[in-house]
């Protein structure tokens, strides 16, 4: 079957990570058609706009996109165009696999974790009250009104929203994202026992929703214990799902276990439209340069063909990945024991071996 997919190369070192993995992406045999369009600082001279309205239209039409890490311009008034895609196409679900790759240099070995966070609650909904304003003084005179517990007249606040829909959906993602997946527990991580109408909130719908989900299991952890657990035994965790503070800091130490932004995919889903790409940023130093790690990339392009149900085609491009990985010949200077190794390759020679490896696989 022919896909149509949007790609938008990004910034920086964008174009180069996005090409390898086009290459590697078309190797597999999948028929997929690119949809090119751009987007970020670099777009922003000639269009005079990070995000083109055609970028928009683009994924509208083909309902999945893989992108390139986008350079944020400072003083354009556009807070992130991550966060605007986001918010345009309410992509509420963000998936990160973090799993274990042999010949990664990484203090565990063997998870194979996913972190499934909600996107567009909690205290990253942007409802904030700046300090010695007058609706900050209001709200403040408002609360010492209706609660025993007084605010500090010279402080800030940020508003912790988290509804029964929202958490229920998130929730319900996780469970169906483990049966699709084949995996086999849920845990749900939360603060329940201090944010009774918040997380409390949180727990109660996860405990509702798990119970439609015989066949997956499912067990709940305060978010300080997970912290603790997931430093001292990782292997024990499948699928968590959080809301989306927990889920951003656990995002990133889930990704430390394994090596780091390096081999950090994520994907950023809506109930329309699904928006793939790596955890790192553009790394504009490297520009250009031919240098810097294209796996995370590779990884998200993986998920996206999962996504699309080309499951065969993303098993082969992640073996190959590993394969080209485990060897530890023909990786990117960050993969080496020292960054200055004489024997790294370039983005675009890693991409090489990989199609090597994925037609020793296809036989061809
Ligand atoms: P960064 O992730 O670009 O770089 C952090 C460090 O990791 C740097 O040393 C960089 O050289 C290195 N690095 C990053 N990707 C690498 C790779 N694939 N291989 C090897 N080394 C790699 O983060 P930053 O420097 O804070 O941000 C640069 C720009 O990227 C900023 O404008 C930021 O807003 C943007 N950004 C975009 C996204 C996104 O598009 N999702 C995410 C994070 C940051």
């Amino acid at each position: 079957m022919k896909h149509t997919i949007t790609l938008i190369p990004g910034d920086g070192t964008g174009h180069e990570i996005t090409a390898a993995t086009k290459r590697v992406v078309e190797a597999t045999g999948v028929d997929i058609e690119w949809d090119i369009v751009h987007a970020g600082a670099e777009v922003f001279e000639s269009e005079g706009t990070v995000l083109p309205e055609k970028v928009l239209e683009s994924l509208r039409k083909n309902k999945v996109g893989l992108k390139g890490p986008l350079t944020t311009p400072i003083g354009t008034g556009f807070r992130s165009v991550n966060v605007a895609m986001r918010k345009i196409f309410d992509l509420y679900a963000c998936v990160r696999p973090c799993k274990s790759f042999k010949g990664v240099r990484s203090r565990y070995e063997n998870i194979d974790i996913v972190i499934i966070r909600e996107n567009t609650e909690d205290l990253y909904a942007g409802i904030e009250f700046e300090q010695g304003k007058k609706e900050t003084n209001d709200l403040i005179n408002y609360i010492a009104g209706i609660n025993e517990t007084p605010i500090k007249k010279d402080s800030g606040i940020s508003i912790k929203p988290i509804s029964i829909s929202g958490s229920e959906r998130i929730i319900r993602y996780a469970f169906e994202y483990a049966r699709k997946n084949n995996r086999k527990k849920v845990t749900g991580v939360h603060k329940a026992n201090i944010m009774k109408f918040t997380d409390g909130l949180f727990l109660d719908v996860f405990r509702k929703v798990a119970a439609e989900y015989p066949d997956i299991a499912s067990e709940d952890r305060i978010i300080d214990n997970m912290c603790m657990q997931l430093v001292q035994k990782p292997e024990l965790y499948d699928v968590l799902v959080l809301p989306n503070l927990y889920g951003d800091i656990i995002s990133d130490l889930a990704a430390g276990l394994v090596g780091g932004l390096g081999v950090a995919p994520g994907g950023n889903i809506g109930a329309e439209l699904s928006l793939f790409e790596p955890t790192h940023g553009s790394a504009p130093k490297y520009k250009g340069l031919n240098k810097v790690n294209p796996v995370a990339q590779m990884l998200s392009a993986v998920m996206m063909l999962r996504h699309i149900g080309e499951n065969g085609c993303a098993d082969i491009m992640e073996k190959a990945i590993a394969q080209v990985i485990a060897e530890g010949k023909s990786v990117t200077y960050d993969m080496k024991p020292s960054p200055d190794d004489p024997t790294a390759v370039g983005t675009s020679q890693m991409a090489d071996a990989i199609i090597k490896e994925i037609k020793k696989l296809l036989k061809i």
